[in-house]
């Protein structure tokens, strides 16, 4: 078999401990005679799963004891739907830094009135505004922010400090780095970037906060709900809640969020160290402090080339590079799981093929 570099944005590369575990009790799940995927999400078997998922999430996260870990299925565009239908009272602030945030942002314009903060979009999103930037208007219900601008590659450093609740899409970089997770009201991400496969999708909300949810929205749509059924009003995603728990496993193995945002740093300086030192050859697209360790993108003097790149690459078992179809260029994925022998190799081929088409 070929020796693949996976640099996909999502569904992303998974733990190779995580997959294996998985394919060796795929068809006897602790001597069941089953599968997980096969059994009652009622049965103890499955409900211990359930709850180590939770109390590793809580763990690897440092969350306070009355944080809910909940999990929803829809991906986080169903949250951007949820969030303002629990939460949004008259007006809420988002502070719009790509797409994801626009996406966000528009989807509550349908409950209520959004202050937008706009950050750097004529820069083509390559920056991240300074918490002492923003407004915070104590007329808003939340603040929403998305932590890591995953298809052009920035992320916020400093979060805003708000008395407003701090409501966070952190899909493309939760459990990537140890900050404080107790600072944010209310935390969503979809699980296929840095947790698992798709299918699932975290949200970690403060009680305090989950008390001011509407309760009068839908059940299947209702954090309330989700909280009380302990994320099992309905039959939850097994499997991908089962994967989640060997990613989060995986992560504790290798020295918990500590251990593995320094690896994902010394991953990034690898990539950027190739821009920088190609005098021009590579153009980083985000500014350099605003830089994403988890989604390093770049252009090429010109779309020939870079389609050359990506087929080279390719041809040298450098897998989804290509940049979101929105934006083009190139685009390096290095989220936890993928290994530091990759962005090595990544930036080997990155220098030689520079040396090449010079
Ligand atoms: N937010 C961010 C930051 C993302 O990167 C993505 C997916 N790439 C989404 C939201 C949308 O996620 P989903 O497909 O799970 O709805």
């Amino acid at each position: 078999m070929k020796n693949v570099h996976n640099f996909s944005a999502g569904p992303a590369a998974l733990p190779r401990q995580a997959l294996e575990k998985a394919q060796s009790s795929l068809l006897n799940y602790e001597e069941s005679q089953v599968s997980i995927m096969e059994m009652s999400h009622r049965s103890k078997t499955y409900e211990n799963v359930h709850f180590q998922a939770i109390s590793r999430l809580k763990s690897l996260m440092k969350l306070d004891e009355d944080t809910h870990i909940l999990f929803f299925q829809g991906g986080a565009n169903l949250q951007f739907s949820m969030v303002p239908m629990n939460f949004l009272n008259n007006q809420s602030s988002y502070v719009l830094t790509g797409v994801w945030s626009e996406k966000a942002a528009n989807e509550a314009k349908r409950f209520g009135t959004i202050d937008v903060q706009t950050h750097a979009k004529e820069n083509g999103y390559s920056t991240i505004p300074s918490p002492d930037d923003l407004s915070y208007d104590d007329r808003n219900s939340y603040l929403h922010i998305t932590s890591n601008n995953t298809i052009y590659g920035t992320q916020w450093k400093k979060f805003p400090y708000s008395k407003l609740p701090l409501v966070c899409d952190m899909s493309s970089d939760i459990l990537s780095r140890d900050i404080d997770y107790n600072a944010f009201d209310l935390i969503y991400a979809g699980a296929q970037k840095n947790l698992g496969p798709a299918g699932v999708t975290i949200v970690a909300v403060k009680d305090s906060f989950l008390k001011n949810a509407h309760s009068d929205v839908a059940p299947m749509l209702s954090y309330q709900t989700f909280s009380k059924s302990q994320s099992m009003y309905n039959t939850p995603p097994v499997f991908s809640i089962y994967m989640l728990n060997l990613v989060l496993e995986w992560i504790e193995s290798e020295g918990g969020v500590s251990s593995i945002e320094a690896r994902n740093e010394k991953k990034a300086s690898l990539l950027y160290d190739a821009i920088d030192r190609s005098e021009g050859f590579y153009r980083g697209h985000a500014e350099k402090e605003a830089r994403s360790t988890m989604n390093v993108t770049f252009n090429l003097q010109h779309d020939d080339l870079e389609k050359l790149f990506l087929q080279e690459a390719e041809e040298a078992g450098l897998i989804g590079l290509p940049g979101h179809r929105l934006v083009g260029g190139i685009r390096a994925s290095i989220y936890n799981a993928v290994p530091l022998e990759s962005c090595e190799v990544l930036a080997a081929f990155m220098d030689s093929f520079k040396r090449k088409h010079t």
